[in-house]
């Protein structure tokens, strides 16, 4: 399975026709050519403070560094105001409101279906399986002629599973759409990305985030990787100024330490496996689900209850208990070793009790 290869989609019939014709902004910055020292062109201030210039549209710099750590051609990358931004951008150069629709392969993560709410289009729901693996026959079979866009998280959230590249690539395969593997927390995984695929399957459409292991949820900053036409079309829509300066200046500057972020997502998988031990031996806990992700989904015999004992002890986790599937469940992120043992205390006073 893993050997075929897309050799072409029509992605003139997946874009919708008022993005084909659309003329793009066109800022100032885009419209010279050649080397300029006096800017005159963009009604800024001129006095220098540091941000009183408008940001690179195509935050080209930023794509060079980021392209060298991910081995991607900057042509390959678009930048978002996070990786919901370019979820929502995906839904607007591909769904057409209230006609197209999309599959999501639940339980996932939530933004999917707000993006599809937001932009009119249609949801369909496809159960992963008992393993959390997607039903390759299922999805397929529930596409129709407006199925647009196929929604894979990998790791995924907030089952914290992989899921099976074999099943990924079939679906790549015969899925006639934009096909979205989103890797938010894939350097928490054993597995490896879908990068050097990018190649062999023009419908892919890897989602990528500094959110998580490289610990910069507040910059906002998400990266969308795909086939330079998926990206020039996506470039087309996207707002002209969507990254801003002080993201792209301190992304730059945080991605010098390599070194620092590796050490940290060791740790934090260490950390993990160590809380996973510990939550298997606690009496109310009836399933530690396995994580290739910076968290863990736990069964408990009365999540509201946990929920609440932890709240009361200022420790704040989710309950995912109200999911279909995640009857009874609370995921909990992997925070220092010092978090950790505090949680760890507070779990064992409510053994105790329960
Ligand atoms: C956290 C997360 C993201 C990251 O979103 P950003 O907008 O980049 O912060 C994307 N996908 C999934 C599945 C996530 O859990």
């Amino acid at each position: 399975m893993g050997s075929k290869i897309k050799s072409s989609i029509d992605l003139n019939k997946l874009v919708r026709e008022n993005v084909k014709k659309l003329v793009p902004y066109s800022s100032a910055r885009d419209e010279f050519t050649g080397k300029g020292s006096v800017f005159l062109d963009a009604n800024e201030n001129p006095y220098e403070n540091g941000v009183n210039r408008y940001p690179d549209p195509l935050q080209r710099a930023l794509k060079v560094r980021l392209g060298d750590l991910k081995d991607v051609n900057p042509e390959n990358m678009i930048l978002g105001n996070g990786s919901d931004e370019v979820i929502d951008l995906l839904y607007r150069v591909f769904c057409e409101p209230n006609i197209d629709n999309v599959i999501i392969c639940t339980p996932t993560y939530g933004m999917y279906e707000v993006a599809a709410g937001v932009n009119a289009v249609g949801i369909k729901e496809v159960q992963l399986d008992a393993n959390f693996q997607p039903d390759v026959d299922a999805v397929l079979s529930s596409a129709d002629d407006n199925t647009k866009m196929l929604f894979l998280c990998s790791p995924n959230n907030p089952t914290a599973n992989l899921l099976d590249e074999s099943k990924i690539l079939e679906l790549l395969d015969k899925f006639q759409g934009i096909v979205i593997v989103d890797e938010a927390y894939i350097d928490f995984a054993p597995g490896k990305t879908l990068v050097d695929k990018l190649t062999d399957y023009p419908n892919l459409v890897i989602l990528q985030t500094l959110s998580k292991a490289w610990g910069m949820a507040g910059i906002r900053l998400g990266i969308g990787l795909a086939s330079k036409e998926i990206i020039d079309v996506l470039n087309r829509i996207k707002p002209p100024y969507n990254v801003n300066c002080l993201t792209q200046t301190k992304a730059f500057e945080l991605l010098e330490a390599v070194d620092d972020c590796n050490e940290q997502v060791s740790t934090i998988v260490k950390e993990r496996d160590l809380l996973s031990t510990f939550l298997s031996g606690l009496s109310f806990v009836e399933k530690v689900y396995p994580s290739d992700a910076n968290f863990i989904l736990v069964r408990v015999n009365d999540a509201k209850g946990l929920y609440n004992y932890l709240l009361a002890d200022e420790i704040i986790i989710r309950d995912r208990s109200k999911i279909i599937t995640l009857e009874g469940c609370v995921r909990i992120s992997v925070g220092t070793s010092e978090e950790n043992e505090i949680l760890k205390n507070t779990l064992t006073k409510f053994e105790s009790k329960s």
